[in-house]
């Protein structure tokens, strides 16, 4: 299940939105507030949230910005005026679209499903939750949570980052530099030797046999790749 909030104070609206949704097939749940908002957000699992940007309470504004410091959702914003757009650009407040108000509900829907596709991988939100090898490995992207065999098991912080680049890319070779940059941005300063103990604790926590890895392989000369297959 796909599942959408809308934060509209204007119900007429807010109803059009739900309706068009719904027969997409997305499962829509929706606020008049920014606090009620912020509540079904940490209640509910939400995929996309479609924010109107002046809103009772709480703006849309700071919801987003509230949102944003915890999670990735994508985020597509509604405004109401011209001059709202360029609030939207200036501010950079962590939207990931926006559509100006009035619009037509088609177009709205065509900009949500963009919207899925540039960010989540395989065009479904699910894919925030792989399973690999039949079940053997699991991993939930959002909550960063790994299961080996249905056990949950710890990763550190810079580990997760590392699986979830391989993960992110399957089939890519990553040299060890490649990988730094990609796990950890540019400015992260590491040797070839920190991605190899994070490889090498990362094997002895996700792999049968830690030296005949199936998930984190060595490509010889180059790299590492990710192996498991969904
Ligand atoms: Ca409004």
């Amino acid at each position: 299940m796909t599942n959408i909030l809308i934060v509209e104070d204007e119900r007429n609206i807010c109803e059009v939105i739900k309706a068009y949704l719904e027969k997409e097939g997305y499962n829509v749940y929706t606020a008049e507030d920014g606090v009620e908002a912020l509540e079904i957000f940490n209640q509910k699992e939400i995929h996309l949230i479609i924010l109107d940007l002046m809103l009772p309470k709480l703006s849309g504004q700071e919801v987003c910005t509230r949102i944003r410091a915890k999670s990735h959702v994508p985020i597509l914003m509604l405004t109401a005026r011209v001059e709202d757009d360029d609030k939207i650009h200036g501010l950079s407040i962590g939207a990931d679209d926006y559509v100006t108000k009035p619009f037509s509900p088609r177009v709205l829907v065509s900009r949500v499903k963009a919207l899925f596709r540039r960010s989540y991988r395989d065009s479904s939100p699910l894919a925030e939750k792989l399973i690999f090898n039949e079940g053997d490995l699991e991993i939930d992207m959002d909550k960063m949570l790994v299961k080996k065999q249905g056990k949950e098991i710890h990763l550190t912080a810079n580990e997760f980052k590392v699986l979830s680049t391989l993960i992110s890319n399957p089939g890519q070779v990553f040299s060890r530099e490649h990988l730094i940059q990609s796990a950890f941005g540019h400015e992260y300063e590491a040797f070839d030797r920190t991605v190899d103990s994070y490889i090498k604790n990362l094997r002895q926590k996700i792999e049968d046999n830690s030296k005949k890895p199936s998930y984190i392989l060595t490509v010889y000369g180059v790299g590492y790749k990710f192996g498991g297959t969904r």
